[in-house]
């Protein structure tokens, strides 16, 4: 079955036939390429075309699809029984690596998605401080949990009002503008002792790719430790991306939480969140705070997850790095030469080139940019074999099995756009 049969098969079974808002490329004024499979850099749609991928499941296969190590632990996996509902040493094994790279995370918790560790370390917070306001910036997206869904970035930030949560539910909600530390400053002065936490994006990837100023991310940090709230860095995205031991290693910065998601499962749906042990063991059954799951800590998850981590100990990030800035620097030049505007973003093996003629620093500003060119660059790039994010206030991401010779092809697409 082609695409367009499939699309119009899946619209009448999911609305918008997608099982999340971004994939039915609407920002983009086209409709999704059903995939059927995927290795290495490349997916392959179920027409047989192969195109050169930027998604990567929106940041989890940084590896590849299909790498040769974490598809074998996963089948060894199956092999043993795909859910047990009762520990496993798969789960004590991948909390162990996490914590061996990321020292922060002294104790965890496994669930099974990003959202899911978001809204647990928001109760947590809550639990442990007994306070429940909060402060989240506009523009970064923690999932969909209800008390996230104000100024959300990504899909949500377009959805106007976000019907379906309560005005009551985001009422402990405090909005500040990323970067902004006086305005976070000014909620503390007001209700310093009622906020339970911070939690932010500590490289915002989801209005694009918004980078902390010098001294917010530290002064983020003093805050919370003057007020006794809690610090929590999510790490959905940057963790294991923007350096093994994520956006806290390398701004030199430590929360009292992190939530990831994304890498540490290997393609499989994992979420984690973890911190202080003191925090943690408010934790049920220790502590009185609850959160339970059905599939957490999934044998195949951990294993995957498990299998990823290890093999990323082995990759070179300074060289991915470079190799990804050379990339994002090309690419906005062959842009630019054509006479758009383009602003580019980059850190470790994420970029966001953005068709806007100034920085783009906030949410404002990233919605500002120009939607119709990003959505004729897009059509055109995936025309010729190359998968970017389909809306242009998203990450691309590169993996380490790009070659060389992929990031030329992705160049010589460029240079055959029109506009
Ligand atoms: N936090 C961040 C920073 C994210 O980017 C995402 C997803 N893109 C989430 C949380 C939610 O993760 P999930 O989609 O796995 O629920």
């Amino acid at each position: 079955m082609d695409s367009k049969t499939l699309y119009a098969k899946a619209q009448t079974l999911m609305p918008g036939g997608v099982n999340s808002p971004l994939r039915a490329c609407k920002y983009v004024n086209s409709e999704p390429v059903f995939i059927d499979r995927a290795e290495g850099a490349y997916m392959w749609d179920v027409e047989g075309r192969q195109y050169i991928d930027y998604v990567f499941s929106w940041g989890p296969m940084i590896l590849g699809h299909q790498d040769p190590v974490v598809t074998e632990a996963a089948h060894k996996a199956v092999d043993m029984g795909s859910s047990y509902g009762a520990p496993c040493f798969g789960e004590v094994a991948l909390a162990e690596e996490i914590n061996k790279l990321i020292p922060s995370m002294e104790m965890m918790r496994m669930v099974s998605s990003g959202t899911e560790a978001t809204m647990s370390a928001l109760r947590l917070a809550r639990g442990y401080t007994g306070r429940n306001k909060f402060v989240k910036f506009i523009g970064n997206y923690h999932g969909h949990a209800d008390a996230f869904l104000a100024a959300a970035g990504s899909a949500a930030g377009v959805t106007p009002g976000t019907p379906g949560v309560p005005e009551e539910v985001v009422q402990h909600t405090l909005l500040a503008q990323y970067n902004d530390l006086d305005a976070v400053k000014a909620h503390f002065k007001e209700s310093g002792d009622e906020i339970a936490c911070i939690i932010v994006e500590p490289a915002a990837g989801n209005m694009g790719l918004v980078l902390p100023k010098e001294g917010f991310l530290q002064g983020l940090r003093d805050l919370c430790t003057e007020y006794g709230a809690v610090l929590i860095f999510d790490e959905v995205i940057t963790g294991f991306r923007l350096a093994l031991g994520g956006a806290q290693e390398r701004y030199g910065i430590t929360p009292d939480l992190t939530t990831l998601g994304k890498i540490i499962g290997g393609g499989f749906p994992v979420g984690c969140y973890g911190g202080k042990r003191e925090i943690m063991e408010h934790m049920a059954p220790v502590g009185g705070v609850f959160q339970a799951g059905t599939l957490s800590g999934n044998p195949v998850a951990m294993a995957a997850g498990l299998a990823t981590l290890q093999r990323l100990q082995e990759c070179d990030y300074a060289a991915q790095e470079a190799r990804t800035k050379a990339l994002a620097e090309e690419l906005t030049a062959i842009i630019a030469g054509k006479g758009q505007s383009v602003y580019l973003a980059q850190v470790g093996s994420a970029f966001t080139m953005y068709f806007s003629d100034k920085p783009v620093t906030s949410m404002v500003e990233s919605g500002q940019c120009d939607a119709a060119a990003y959505a004729t660059y897009w059509q055109q790039m995936l025309a010729q074999g190359v998968y970017l994010a389909p809306a242009g206030f998203e990450c691309a991401f590169t993996s380490f099995a790009h070659t060389d010779e992929d990031f030329e092809k992705t160049l010589e697409a460029a240079r055959n756009v029109t506009f």
